[in-house]
Parts: structure tokens; C-alpha cells; sequence
């Protein structure tokens, strides 16, 4: 289903739709304030931007520095061409320390390699622990937003959810019960799970060691109760030196939440005495998006979702629309690079107004990219027919003068003489489903011109 018509299910319900959007838009307005009270703002978005574009160009030798380091330490380091070699590292790991529980902090990379039903199909239960993931998780859900994974559901909808799963009482609604009711149920799972699985945020090539940053402590929790560590990361995850990363920590939190810093940002450098150290870091589809000139810089995003709290398109639609790990401007960058054919509706997501491009930390130029994936998507023929014929009908109009002349005279006359019913037919002219067309003027502006010159 294209990102319109997944869309148009999300819209259906104005209220939720409505609330959606203020509430994105609220932690948008928070992200002003919290970015605005340091004065060196743009230079931080400048610097980062710079740090990125260059680990990128020698991301080969970062990389290798950091295993370097990392072996260095007593870290067990694993190279996972795609999602299913990724998967199967981990399970390979688990299955040695004979491992049947498992706690995960956040991790959207563990969500694009689908590993959660993977290790449940090998009898391996996975516990997200991060708040708004369990909820979702329990719903058998999908997550909507990188880092507000549940933003889509309202605390009733929560109630619901932990009365069935967790005996609250029904109708139950008070945040701050809930929260204790999910903590509870969480303090048993990390206390029996066998192994700890994290996200990276950052990892840094001269210390060799992975830094995850949280709000709710839930990865510190997990790694130091349980015997194993298994961070999992993309490769674009690296930073080559330790003093980079103040820069992208005090950007981080205040393009995501608003907040100067998250509550925690952790830093797993060696395995605890008796314990294991695993990382694995991740292709999958990343290289060949390295290799596109004009995509390559996508890979800079530091998954704050501040595009995504922008971005008018994304508030109005909801994050399952999209279809994709990383819903939002930046997914509807990374998706056609995986499949072009599957994706190709994502980049038309977009008013290119240009509002993600102003707010993004790394200062990828997000609205530029998107319009280049439009054209090449027109290119490779992978739009589908009823957009490809009208494109061709519109550049042959456009391109002539006098059929442009035609055509708005036509346009102004079958408007006007048209009955309601066919100017607003739904499946005829759906822009018109909420909006009122214009009063068609007499003439047009040429004709204007050409007597009032
Ligand atoms: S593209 Fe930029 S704004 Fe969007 S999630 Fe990535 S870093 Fe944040």
C-alpha cells in the first residue's frame, strides 16, 4: 500500500490525527527553545556536519581503528554483511552462553533486521525495555517515531493495552501509575534475562568503546545484571575521536526532546570481570548508499527524529504510513536505497518546504535529497501508471505555449460549467475531497497582461 493510502487510514480519525500533529509540533517547539539558549548552535550543526563528512570519506580506516581498540579491551567484534548474517551472529551468541531471556534497550538497527520475531522463531524471548518499545511490543506493533516509538497512542490507548497485559485495573489512565505498573513488570524481566542487547549511538575509533544514551536507564540496567552485552550498530555509527563526541551529545537531546542532555549517556568500553563484550557492526544496504553521490550523506543522520517533528507531512500521517523502519524525511531517503520499486511512494511524502533540512543537527540537506529520489524514481520507471501518464501529459503542456494558453481556457470554462459533482468527484480530482475550488476568473494573467500591460 503507497504512503497516501496507508495515510488517508491514519487521517480517518481527525481527533487522534489532530492531537498527533499538536503534540510533535509541541516537542518541535521545545527543540527551539533548548537549541536556541546556546548561542553556538549553527556552529555545533556546522562542526558535526564536518565530523561526519569526514569519518565518512575514510570510514574504512575508523572502522578497523575502532575494532583495533576494541579487541584491545576484550571485546568480542563481528562484521555482519546484511540483517540475516546480523541475525544469526546474535543468535550464534546467545546460543553459546545457552541464553533463553533476553533484555533490549532501544536499537532501530535490531528493528530493521526484524531480530525480535528471529530469535522467537528460535525459542529466544526478547523483552524490549525501553518504555514506549514495551508498550508497542505488547500490542504487537510496529514502532511509529525513532525515538517517541508509541507517539501514536494516546494514555487510554496505554491503559487499555496494560490492563490486558498487566492487570491494571481497567480504565486506569494516570501516567505516573502506569509508568509504575510497566516498571514493576520490567524489574522482573531484566532481573531474569541472560543476556543484555543494546543500540550504539556512538562509537568512538580511538578508545574502541560504544556510547548509548537513554532517558530511562533501561540499557545501563540490562548490561550490568546480565553476563552478556550484545551492542549491535550501522556502521555510519562511528566517530573517530573522543572528543568528538561532546559535539553530537549536546545536539542529540535537544534536536530530539528538547532536553540539553539525555538522562543518561552510557559508555561500555570492556566487558565486567566474568562478563562478555560483543559488538556487531552492520551493512546491510549501507555501502551501496555510500556509493550514491547524491545520497551519501544520509548516512550523517544521528536518528535524532527531529525531521520527522517537523516535517508537516509526517505530523498529519502518522509514522506506520511510511512502512519502514525509519519512517519521516529522512526514511523516505534511506528506503528507496533497499528498494526502490517497494518504496518509490515515500519521497513524494513531502511539501519540500524544506523545514527537516533547517532543523537537521548533521545538516543533511534532506528536501534536496528527496527531490533527487523523485527523479530518479521517474527515470527507472518505477511510479506507477496513473502518475507516469499524467507527468507526461503535464510536460507536454507545460512545454508549449499555446496548448498552456489552451488548456486554461478550457480549465476556466469546464470549471465553471462542470456540475459540482464532477468537479469534486473523489476519484476524478481528490485534492478537491477537503478543499473548495478557486472562483475561476474571466481571464487569465496573459490576457490581463496583454490589454493592461
Ligand atoms: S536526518 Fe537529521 S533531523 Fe532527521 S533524524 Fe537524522 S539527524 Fe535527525
Amino acid at each position: 500500500m503507497s504512503h497516501s493510502k496507508k495515510a488517508s487510514i491514519f487521517n480517518k480519525d481527525i481527533e487522534r490525527t489532530t492531537w498527533h500533529d499538536e503534540t510533535l509540533w509541541f516537542v518541535r517547539q521545545k527543540r527551539d527553545k533548548m537549541a536556541y539558549v546556546i548561542p553556538e548552535f549553527q556552529q555545533l550543526r556546522d562542526l558535526a556536519s564536518q565530523i561526519k563528512e569526514h569519518t565518512l570519506s575514510q570510514l574504512d580506516e575508523y572502522l578497523l581503528e575502532f575494532e583495533r581498540n576494541a579487541l584491545k579491551n576484550g571485546v568480542h567484534v563481528h562484521w555482519a554483511a546484511d540483517a540475516k548474517e546480523h541475525n544469526e551472529i546474535v543468535l550464534k551468541i546467545l546460543k553459546k552462553h545457552k541464553a533463553k531471556k533476553i533484555v533490549k534497550s532501544k536499537s532501530m538497527l535490531t528493528e530493521e533486521c526484524h531480530l525480535n520475531p528471529f530469535l522467537q522463531q528460535h525459542a529466544i524471548k526478547v523483552v524490549d525495555t525501553d518504555l514506549g518499545e514495551r508498550i508497542i511490543q505488547l500490542r504487537d506493533e510496529a514502532p511509529s517515531h525513532i525515538v517517541l516509538p508509541a507517539i501514536h497512542l494516546k494514555k487510554e490507548d496505554v491503559g487499555e493495552t496494560f490492563h490486558q497485559h498487566l492487570n491494571t485495573p481497567k480504565g486506569e489512565k494516570d501516567p505516573q501509575r502506569l509508568t509504575e505498573a510497566a516498571r514493576q513488570h520490567l524489574r522482573e524481566k531484566f532481573v531474569q534475562a541472560d543476556a543484555a542487547l543494546t543500540g550504539v549511538n556512538f562509537a568512538i575509533a580511538e578508545t574502541g568503546s560504544v556510547v548509548v544514551c537513554t532517558n530511562e536507564g533501561n540499557a545501563d540496567l540490562g548490561v550490568n545484571l546480565a553476563k552478556v552485552h550484545i551492542a549491535c550498530m550501522g556502521f555510519e555509527k562511528i566517530i573517530p575521536r573522543f572528543n568528538d563526541l561532546s559535539v553530537f551529545t549536546r545536539l542529540l537531546a535537544r534536536s530530539a526532546t528538547g532536553q540539553p542532555i539525555t538522562t543518561y549517556t552510557s559508555h561500555f568500553t570492556k566487558p565486567r570481570p566474568g562478563a562478555e563484550m560483543h559488538v556487531v557492526i552492520v551493512d546491510n544496504g549501507r555501502t551501496q548508499q555510500l556509493g550514491r553521490e547524491d545520497f551519501y550523506n544520509s548516512l550523517k543522520c544521528i536518528r535524532c527524529g527531529a525531521c520527522m517533528n517537523t516535517c508537516p507531512v509526517y505530523r498529519r500521517s502518522g509514522g506506520h504510513s511510511y512502512n519502514f523502519t525509519v519512517p519521516g524525511p529522512i526514511g523516505s531517503i534511506l528506503s528507496p536505497n533497499l528498494d526502490l520499486k517497494k518504496h518509490s511512494s515515500l519521497p513524494f511524502a513531502s511539501t519540500l518546504c524544506g523545514s527537516c533540512t533547517e532543523v537537521c543537527p548533521v545538516k543533511i540537506d534532506i528536501h534536496v535529497q528527496l527531490y533527487k529520489w523523485r527523479q530518479q524514481i521517474g527515470e527507472s520507471n518505477a511510479l506507477p501508471m496513473s502518475k507516469k501518464l499524467s507527468m507526461k501529459v503535464m510536460s507536454k503542456v507545460l512545454a508549449s505555449s499555446k496548448l498552456f494558453s489552451f488548456s486554461g481556457k478550457m480549465g476556466r470554462t469546464m470549471i465553471k460549467w462542470l456540475p459540482y459533482s464532477m468537479t469534486h468527484n473523489k476519484s476524478v480530482n481528490p485534492w478537491a475531497k477537503a478543499r473548495e475550488l478557486p472562483e475561476v476568473p474571466e481571464h487569465s494573467f496573459r490576457e490581463w497582461y496583454k490589454q493592461n500591460k
